[in-house]
């Protein structure tokens, strides 16, 4: 289970001497529930992506607490972050976030080097996975020899590729045509049946949001329920 409680963060904007405070997340509560796919919504500049990259160990929050699993995450360092990300977080970035000097199949398989995994099951894995992202034809291909839609895709690949227990994914299917965004939402749901992987998303999507087990609205800086999908 991920526990959030309390969590407040505000940015510092403008010139040195003028900055100016603006308050984004103002206490957050909620908790995620293991094998739930959990969908948050809300207005563009809301603070849904801010709220992903806290619960995911990017940022630190001005204060509250976070706890996967027990554990409480938020009080952690940079690297102990890192490392425990690794072993249990897959994140799909809104703007993808691919190393720009490593081809779509490298930027896949990175986590799995970073864990220490052999080259041959690397290789192996790697291979699986762009085929169920349909990114074979593309895998030697660098990120700006990519579409939007197929860095997304890699982007998705790379998240999942290390079979991590809990996956956040912000706009996953935002630059993908309906029937590419069908396919990762079948595979979204397949892997949560089949694996048991908990998955965090953030969508604009209403057609999206209608696989959640929960929809949650940011608004105004606080999180609240949705409800039934006909509330959204
Ligand atoms: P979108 O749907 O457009 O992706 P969002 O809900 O994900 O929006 P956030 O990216 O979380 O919104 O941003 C929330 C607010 O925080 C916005 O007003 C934004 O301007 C501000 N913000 C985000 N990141 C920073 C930053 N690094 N420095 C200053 N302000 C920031
Ligand atoms: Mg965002």
């Amino acid at each position: 289970m991920i526990s959030v409680r309390d969590l407040h963060h505000s940015f510092k904007i403008g010139k040195k001497g003028k900055e100016k405070k603006i308050p984004v997340l103002k206490g957050i509560t909620f908790n995620v529930e293991d094998g739930e796919i959990v969908f948050i919504v809300g207005r563009s500049g809301s603070g849904k992506s801010t709220l992903l990259h806290i619960m995911a160990g990017f940022l630190t929050p001005e204060s509250g607490e976070i706890q996967v699993e027990g554990v409480h995450t938020s009080s952690f360092t940079e690297a102990e972050s890192a490392k425990f990300r690794l072993d249990h977080f897959g994140f799909v970035f809104q703007n993808f976030q691919l190393m720009p000097g490593l081809t779509a199949f490298e930027n896949v398989e990175l986590p799995l080097k970073l864990k220490g995994v052999n080259k041959g099951s690397r290789k192996d894995k790697v291979k699986e996975i762009m085929q169920q992202v349909g990114l074979t034809d593309v895998q030697n291909h660098y990120p700006n020899e990519l579409s939007g839609g197929q860095q997304q895709r890699v982007s998705i690949a790379r998240a999942l590729i290390t079979d991590p227990p809990i996956i956040f994914a912000d706009e996953p299917t935002g630059s993908l045509d309906s029937e590419t965004e069908q396919d990762v939402l079948l595979l979204i749901q397949s892997l949560n049946k089949t694996r048991g992987i908990t998955f965090v998303i953030i969508t604009h999507d209403d057609e999206v949001a209608r696989t959640a087990d929960r929809i949650y609205k940011m608004h105004d800086g606080e999180l609240v329920e949705g409800g039934e999908q006909h509330e959204i």
